[in-house]
Order: C-alpha cells, then sequence, then structure tokens
C-alpha cells in the first residue's frame, strides 16, 4: 500500500469482498486463511496484466476482469490442477466506480463458474496495473509439468488457435479481419476459456502440458527445452476456425496463429497409445483435441508445410525484454 485513502476500504467492501465458501477466513484480515487437503501438492502461479503490454487501454473493464482470472485458471489447467483461491493486486489510476464495478462482474462471473474463491489481494494506486495469484491442488506427483516429453510422443492442442493473436494482429493493421470476424476474434481474446476439467482429465495420460500464451512454436519450445527433445508440427494438422482458416495462407497470419499467443489453449504430449483414451475426452468436455505432430530426439521446433518441407517464422513466442 502506497497511499491509504478512506474510500479505499469502501472499494475493497464493495467491489472485492464476497463470501469466500472455500476458505478458513477471505477478504478483511491480515492474511487469508486455506485448508489444504493432505495427500496434494498445493499448485501456486502468478501472472500480471500491464496496460498497453498485455491489453488495450481502452479494454471493456469486465473482459478484462474475465481475463485477468482466466490467464490464471488456465496455468492451474495447464498443470491438472483443481484451482481453489485467488489474490488479486489492482493498481488503479483513479477511483473510478462503474469501471470496478463492470471489472468486478467479468472477475466474480468466471469465478462463481469455476468454484474459485477471491479470499485477498492490495489496492494502490498508479498506472492500470493487475496481478493475480491462484493456488490450487493437485494430487501429490500428478501435476503435469512441462519436462515430461518423450521422444516418440503425440503432440496435441486443444480447441482453436489463432483467433487471438489474429485479433491484436488486426489492431496494429498487420492483417486486415472484416467486421465481423474482428468481432468474433477479440472475444477470444479477452474472454479465453481455460480448459481446466480438460487438464485434470489429462493427469495420468499427457506426459507434459503448456497453456499457450505466448505463441503454440513458442510455448512448445518451453516443453522441448525442459523435456530435452525436439519437435515437429505439421502445419496443416494445426485446427484453426474459420476465421483462421481465411488467413493461414498470408505471412502475418500464419505468424500470429502459430506465433501469436493469447489462445490460452492447452498444448500437451502423450504416448501413441493413448490416442483412443484423448479421442475419448473431445465428446466427453465437449473440447476438439487435434493431433499436430511429433516429439522427436533432438531440439528444437520444426514447423513443416506441404510435402513435408520446413516453413519459417519469423518470431519465436512473446518475450517482454527481447530488446532489453
Ligand atoms: P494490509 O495493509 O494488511 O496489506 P490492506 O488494507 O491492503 O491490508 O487490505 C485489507 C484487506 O483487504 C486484506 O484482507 C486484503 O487481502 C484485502 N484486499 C485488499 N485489496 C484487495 C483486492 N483488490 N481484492 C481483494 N482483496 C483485497
Ligand atoms: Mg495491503
Amino acid at each position: 500500500m502506497i497511499q491509504r485513502t478512506s474510500n479505499e476500504f469502501e472499494l475493497i467492501a464493495k467491489h472485492f469482498m464476497r463470501p469466500a465458501a472455500n476458505a478458513v477466513l477471505g477478504v478483511g484480515d491480515d492474511c487469508a486463511l486455506v485448508d489444504v487437503t493432505n495427500g496434494m501438492d498445493l499448485a501456486v502461479s502468478t501472472d500480471s496484466m500491464v496496460s498497453g503490454t498485455h491489453f488495450f487501454p481502452d479494454v471493456d473493464p469486465e473482459n478484462l476482469g474475465h481475463k485477468a482470472l482466466a490467464v490464471n485458471l488456465s496455468d492451474m489447467a495447464a498443470m491438472g490442477a483443481q484451482p481453489y483461491w485467488v489474490l488479486l493486486a489492482l493498481t488503479l489510476p483513479k477511483v473510478d466506480d462503474a469501471w470496478l464495478a463492470a471489472f468486478s462482474k467479468g472477475f466474480f462471473d468466471l469465478a462463481e463458474e469455476f468454484e474459485v474463491s477471491l479470499i485477498g489481494g492490495d489496492t494502490t494506486r498508479g498506472p492500470l496495473a493487475l496481478t493475480v495469484t491462484i493456488m490450487g491442488e493437485v494430487p501429490a506427483g500428478a501435476a503435469l509439468r512441462r519436462s515430461g516429453a518423450k521422444a516418440g510422443n503425440d503432440i496435441w492442442v486443444s480447441g482453436t488457435i489463432g483467433d487471438a493473436a489474429l485479433a491484436v494482429a488486426h489492431r496494429h493493421s498487420r492483417v486486415q479481419l472484416d467486421e465481423a470476424d474482428y468481432r468474433e476474434a477479440v472475444m477470444r481474446l479477452y474472454e479465453p476459456t481455460p480448459r481446466v476439467r480438460l487438464g485434470q482429465a489429462l493427469r495420468g495420460m499427457a506426459t507434459a502440458a503448456i497453456d499457450i500464451s505466448d505463441g503454440l512454436l513458442g510455448d512448445l519450445g518451453h516443453i522441448c527445452r525442459l523435456s530435452g527433445v525436439g519437435a515437429t508440427v505439421e502445419l496443416g494438422a494445426i485446427p484453426v476456425s474459420s476465421i483462421g482458416a481465411k488467413h493461414v495462407g498470408t505471412p502475418d497470419g500464419l505468424t500470429a496463429i502459430v506465433a501469436g499467443g493469447d489462445d490460452y489453449e492447452l498444448c500437451f504430449t502423450a504416448p501413441a497409445n493413448s490416442r483412443e483414451s484423448i479421442a475419448e475426452l473431445t465428446d466427453m468436455l465437449g473440447v476438439k483435441l487435434t493431433r499436430i505432430g511429433q516429439v522427436k530426439r533432438g531440439k528444437g521446433v520444426s514447423l513443416l508445410g506441404a510435402g513435408g518441407k520446413p516453413v519459417k517464422i519469423d518470431a519465436g513466442g512473446f518475450d517482454h525484454f527481447r530488446d532489453a
């Protein structure tokens, strides 16, 4: 806390104090208290979002509230964990009641859907930024790590890839989406669906998993690096939406789709003998799952086009410190 104003307490009470069903003690004291289940590992993750870097300054606050929580739920999904508790650190340029009401609506609507409780946070004044910390549980030893991929494993992704990044590319005038397509794609950017149930269903089946926040090829690259393997991805196998299908043939569209990020779909690896069980998950969970490539010995991720010819992309995953 930098600057304590009398309305800070009102602000918290009005917008962020809700019953915390999962906690022993929620918002209001010096710490929250939670009861951790025996035999479970506590899964903890935090993600920050800064205006101008992670979202356009004119973002609808309700979408932002959704997204701030969604990206954290997505980390739980990628680990195969069950999320329970969240903390919210907010930095606000000013107290704007209408903005806060919309933001907290977006946040709590999603929190209710996933039955997670906001148990604490911090509120400070400054340039708009927010940090969400999420905690959950996963049976001891069963978390889906990035480091377990083996040569010969299949590579899978959930949903379709690229719409969120196409919306960003459109805003930066790198790709031209028509109006209806932009409206649809930008909702994938602002209201991603965290694949929490899928992540849990993949425990014991996937050898490694990651959520696609920085771009399919870059994030798969993290799995490869940590697993000490390489990968090939078939461009023609990557699942795209009808919007993506219109742009995958252009260099900028292709770059957005394979390297753009912000989809929050899961990318995971699994042995070939799991193909049937994974296909069953599609029906069980209503999430499309597509096999896009193979884990190989060696290192690096290659993208293969028609006839198995390598395709060059001039961007890796998003790296905040690339120019530093
Ligand atoms: P402290 O000075 O002990 O850090 P604060 O005045 O910052 O206490 O916060 C008071 C209570 O309100 C604490 O329980 C804290 O977790 C909670 N809190 C503060 N900001 C938020 C927020 N944005 N969302 C949820 N809880 C918050
Ligand atoms: Mg504080």
